[in-house]
């Protein structure tokens, strides 16, 4: 039987949407818009001033801080502004704006032939640092921090993140299929460069192709694969280690307390390119999807490009959209403006109909306990929600461990009085990260 773990929630995946459609390669956008935001930790800071020429992978915005990744150029061309334009996750943000020349001309040098056997570690950890990687499945967590564990972090196991449980998003899976080769490399690229031994892949099975292709590749280098359970949120990386390895990660603690380091799929990729060929982060697999979407599809896209022209490319809405989403439906961000540039963190555009939406009306909590049943987390997410109401932020979390919430909306999925939980929860870590500041 797969594995599994306590809890969650199975929505009706829609997959099916775009599993079968292989991954399409949009054409160079006429302009990008590079946000100076991508990643959790501090922004970047333009490199580049209005009226520089620049080449495709030069760095145009720079880390001002360890936990930061720098930002390069997707294509080659003009920067004609750096202004404040639509983000998908904060709203709006300065952006470097490069027309194109349309040559889409590599920076001098790009890409590198680098053999990364004969690589050091640290030599390897540079490589993804200078190449600006992310976490690729949402989180954009900047990749280098987690394969530089401090030196009393002992690393025994790497997991590849696959089991994308969202639900409609399938870049993930087309990525095992086409790219197999190259995510087992990256795969590889990190154990070494993390001395470790142990490398497994999680995968849902619903994904029984990708399953096979990725056993395929992995046998020959001693990789295992682990068919999970497909249950959300599979992919929470807390559960995900704990189905895998049986260690908890303890409350306030990462991954690397337990000796794991976890990554995901599109991450492997940028992996194996930045370590072998020295090409940055400037493009990614983006699933295109929902009923609103004429025809929906995986999309390779320019870091820049925007929503709207994502969307263009798959024939545009085929109604009007109610929401508008990037990412998927449980933890994705609405969007209100489809201008927006597609980021290192872009892993879906989901565009639902009126019939996919029923907000209903919010009522109080009738405590039925659905919600703990289904919390991963092993949370009181009533109460929490009810705190986050009343204003009880300290409560919240002190006494009900309000920061271990991964915000994966398995309790509002279940929830029958329509209880905004994690709209309440995300309020109070504001609330406290705010008083925190203040004292
Ligand atoms: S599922 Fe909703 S109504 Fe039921 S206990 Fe949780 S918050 Fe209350
Ligand atoms: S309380 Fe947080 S972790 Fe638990 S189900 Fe709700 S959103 Fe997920």
């Amino acid at each position: 039987m797969a594995k599994s773990f306590r809890g969650g929630v199975h929505p009706d995946d829609r997959k099916r949407y775009t599993a079968t459609k292989a991954i399409e390669v949009a054409p160079v956008p006429v302009k990008v818009i590079i946000p100076t935001r991508q990643h959790i930790g501090a922004p970047c800071a333009p490199v580049v001033t209005v009226g520089d020429l620049v080449k495709k992978g030069q760095v145009i915005a720079e880390a001002q801080a360890f936990v930061s990744s720098p930002i390069h150029a997707s294509t080659s061309g003009k920067v004609v502004e750096i202004a404040d334009y639509p983000h998908s996750v904060f709203g709006s943000c300065v952006a470097i704006v490069i027309e194109s020349d349309g040559q889409d001309e590599w920076l001098e040098g790009l890409p590198l032939d680098r053999q990364w056997k004969a690589m050091e570690a640290d030599e390897i950890k540079d490589a993804i640092r200078q190449a600006g990687l992310v976490g690729m499945g949402g989180a954009t967590f900047p990749t280098h921090v987690k394969m530089a564990p401090p030196p009393d972090k002992s690393i025994d196991t790497f997991i590849l993140n696959a089991a994308e449980c969202e639900p409609y998003l399938t870049a993930d899976h087309r990525a095992m299929l086409e790219y197999t080769e190259k995510i087992v490399t990256g795969m590889q690229i990190a154990m070494k460069a993390l001395g470790v031994k142990r490398g497994i892949v999680g995968v849902e099975e619903n994904k029984p192709d990708a399953i096979a292709a990725m056993q395929k590749v992995c046998g020959v280098v001693g990789i295992e694969v682990m068919p999970l359970e497909t249950k959300y949120p599979q992919g929470a990386e807390k559960t995900l280690i704990h189905v895998i390895t049986g260690k908890e990660v303890p409350s306030g603690a990462l991954p690397m307390d337990v000796g794991v380091v976890v990554q995901n799929v599109g991450t492997a990729i940028a992996i194996a390119d930045a370590v072998e060929r020295g090409i940055p982060l400037i493009e990614r697999v983006t699933t295109v999807t929902g009923a609103a979407i004429a025809e929906p599809k995986n999309l390779l896209l320019r870091v820049g490009d925007t929503f709207s022209n994502a969307i263009a490319m798959c024939g545009g809405f085929k109604e009007e959209p109610m929401k508008v989403i990037a990412g998927g439906p449980m933890m994705g961000m609405a969007q209100s403006n489809i201008e927006a540039p597609i980021m290192k963190g872009t892993s879906g555009i989901l565009a639902l109909t009126a019939a996919d939406v029923n907000p209903g009306v919010e009522r109080p909590c009738i405590r039925c306990g659905r919600c703990v049943e289904a919390c991963p987390m092993g949370l009181i997410p009533s109460m929490l929600s009810i705190l986050g109401e009343r204003g009880a932020y300290p409560v919240a979390k002190e006494e009900y461990d309000l920061l271990d919430c991964v915000e994966c909306g398995s309790c509002v999925y279940v929830c029958p009085a329509k209880r905004n939980i994690v709209h309440y929860i995300k309020l109070s870590k504001a609330q406290n990260a705010a008083m925190a500041a203040k004292k």
